[in-house]
């Protein structure tokens, strides 16, 4: 067991550049309150990594970050880098690389930020390494298939083994919780599939015979989330079903700059990943809201204090925790998407003086 903790530091691209900083700063300044040492490691990622080293992830990235024990990701825009060599998608290399499968993103309400209701406290773990995405799906290779120009198909993968460790993942959440957990699928069209995702839950289930399970069609959720989402405590579904309901959730609570992510698997790495791009049309104002990403590095540092045993990574967390709900109150501390009057430095000042 160590006491101290390697952390990588990838800005990625667009506002990557000012929101990973102040997740580092913030971190580092609650880090320093409770005696949590973190050996910092910045990685060159993204475009800017295609001029100063040829390439948008470099050679030798992967097997630096394996000896780390997370990473803090910044958002990639890897839909616009140049078509030339080297500039490349990091993200399904390290979700594989690294098998990160369960990306779990809570949504939570805090008072006066225009959450369309208070109280909402909850969590999606979303399979995050099969089903629908092309670039994800293993079995098919790219996942869509033009056999004449005028139809396509779209193949989505669904695996037991994929299915019950996501599930695994989400009832350890939940047993931490409140000790809810509902499946979201649509097994009465998806036989197969969404059949054998809620099969592999069910069974895990038997694991946590003190989680309760319920089960909430897809659709019947989009309308549930935005009617009385107070009632849900943790969810799990597929990758795609979950890549659209973070977002429908982070519209609850204020929007993207509200989303964050901790992307988990099967090693001990954990990354910090905010669920919102990297939003070309706001980069280099400075107005960016750094919740998303400091919220992320925080859940990171929770999740290694209790992994590795390490207890003042734990308190770092309580203390960014509430530091980060202080700033949040006080409209002079936050960003403007978010009803403040701060900028993305003004935010991260705040949540710094209010760590005591
Ligand atoms: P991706 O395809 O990578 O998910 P996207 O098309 O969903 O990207 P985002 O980059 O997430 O787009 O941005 C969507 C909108 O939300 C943009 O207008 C952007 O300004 C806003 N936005 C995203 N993140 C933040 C943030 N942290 N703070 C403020 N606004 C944000
Ligand atoms: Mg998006």
């Amino acid at each position: 067991m160590t006491s101290h903790l390697v952390i990588g530091i990838l800005n990625g691209d667009d506002i990557g550049h000012e929101i990973v900083p102040a997740a580092v700063e913030v971190t580092r300044a609650a880090a320093a309150k409770t005696g949590l040492e973190i050996d910092w490691r910045p990685m060159p990622i993204g475009r800017s990594a295609l001029d100063t080293h040829g390439s948008t992830f470099p050679e030798g990235t992967m097997e630096t970050l394996s000896k780390m024990d997370g990473f803090i990701l910044g958002p990639i825009g890897h839909q616009a880098y140049p078509k030339v060599p080297g500039a490349i998608n990091p993200h399904p290399i390290m979700r594989k690389g690294f098998n990160l499968f369960a990306n779990v993103r809570p949504t939570k309400s805090f008072p006066g930020l225009g959450a369309i209701h208070e109280g909402i406290d909850l969590v999606i773990v979303r399979e995050n390494n099969e089903g629908f995405q092309p670039d994800r799906n293993v079995v098919a290779g790219t996942g869509e298939f033009r056999p004449t120009e005028d139809v396509t198909i779209s193949v989505r993968v669904i695996t037991r083994v994929g299915s019950s460790r996501v599930a695994r993942a989400a009832f350890e959440i939940a047993q931490q919780r409140k000790k809810r957990l509902t499946l979201v699928h649509k097994n009465t069209v998806f036989k197969l599939g969404c059949g054998m995702f809620v099969e592999e839950c069910h069974r895990v289930a038997k694991e946590f015979p003190e989680v309760t399970v319920d089960e909430v069609i897809v659709d019947t959720m989009a309308m549930r989330l935005i009617r009385d989402p107070q009632s849900f405590d943790v969810i799990v579904t597929t990758n795609m079903f979950g890549d659209i309901l973070t977002d429908e959730a982070a519209g609850l609570v204020g929007g993207l700059g509200m989303a964050p992510g901790l992307c988990i698997g099967e090693g001990n790495l954990a990354m910090a990943q905010a669920t919102h791009g990297s939003a070309p049309d706001i980069a280099g104002k400075g107005i960016a809201n750094p919740f998303a990403m400091i919220e992320s590095a925080r859940m990171m540092i929770e999740w290694l204090g209790h992994n590795r045993k390490i207890a003042q990574a734990v308190e770092a967390a309580s203390i960014m925790e509430k530091a980060i709900a202080a700033a949040l109150g006080n409209p002079a501390t936050r960003t403007r998407d978010i009803r403040g009057t701060a900028d993305t430095a003004g935010m991260t000042r705040g949540i710094i003086a209010a760590l005591g």
